[in-house]
């Protein structure tokens, strides 16, 4: 098993014209059975350390990608709005200069230049940082790309929904006019392309970036974690985990044959992988430097 200690994958790469970086944000926990699904803990329990509480180590990682008229931001983070009760149950961790707003600082690069923040769904830990410490908008001259059955979703959550949503994670973008919510497939820049699928939330999205006969793809949630590769490895928070597998079945091997490099947004080592077949069983390979 590897430890947080052991060397880590690469957090930059090129595809085509684009940069492609892995920003740090926030550490965090959730519970090792919900994120496993069916799969049984004997097995679950030698991918990953396990906490006290029976919760694992993930992460929040978002990624910038930057051509020389863009600067994209998928995915804002967790946010820094938690209550201490949140911050304990979730183990929340910015670190030291880990999130987002710090990340980019520390690679010169100030908010207001972020061009677009596009968000593959918006569960709160996905979402969450869309909006700074003080509420407002993190990236006041950025367009907000969502799906709109998202935004529906975050604004009038039913009883499945509620825990997974917080209105002032989406309000403030709206109230800004910053935020607009697509159906289907979206480019919000060019060789930048964001496929709505559902399945673990009404509308999760995969983000592809083309150029150049390259591709990389950001799974979000539909492959949150490395060890989530495995085509029967669903997480219990899936809304349809029917359509999910779906999902996956049709989008995982094309990963494989084409040889994308995968955007990781939960893995606490590999932000960057690619996966791979072994067998019947899809898995994955670090991308070292
Ligand atoms: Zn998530």
């Amino acid at each position: 098993m590897l430890e947080p200690s052991q060397i880590q994958g690469v957090r930059e790469i090129r595809v085509g014209r684009f940069r492609i970086r892995a920003l740090r944000d926030a550490r965090f926990a959730l519970d090792g059975g919900a994120m496993f699904g069916v799969v049984p803990r004997t097995l679950w329990q030698r991918l990953t350390p396990v906490n006290e509480d029976h919760t694992i180590p993930l992460a929040t990682t978002p990624f910038l990608i930057e051509d020389d008229r863009h600067r994209v931001v998928l995915e804002p983070g967790l946010g820094l709005r938690w209550e201490e009760k949140a911050r304990r149950m979730f183990h929340i961790d910015h670190g030291d200069g880990h999130e987002i707003g710090a990340s980019l600082a520390a690679l010169g690069v100030e908010p207001e230049t972020v061009t677009h923040c596009l968000m593959s769904h918006l569960h709160w830990d996905h979402a969450g940082g869309a909006c700074g410490a003080d509420g407002e908008p993190l990236f006041p001259r950025a367009e907000y790309w969502a799906p709109a059955s998202e935004i529906h979703a975050a604004l009038h959550p039913d009883h499945l929904r509620r825990a997974s949503y917080r209105e002032e994670d989406v309000q403030p973008l709206l109230d800004h006019d910053l935020l607009g919510g697509f159906q289907g497939e979206a480019e919000p820049v060019p060789g930048i392309r964001m496929i709505e699928l559902g399945g673990h939330s009404d509308g999760v999205s995969l983000i592809l970036v083309e150029d150049g006969g390259q591709t990389a793809c950001f799974w979000a949630d539909v492959v949150p974690t490395r060890n989530h590769v495995h085509l029967p490895f669903i997480m219990a928070y899936d809304m349809n985990a029917a359509l999910s597998h779906q999902v996956r079945e049709a989008w995982i091997p094309r990963a494989v044959e084409e040889n994308w490099t995968c955007l990781l947004y939960h893995d606490p080592l590999f932000p960057m992988v690619k996966f791979v077949q072994d067998g019947k069983r899809y898995t994955f390979e670090p991308i070292y430097a």
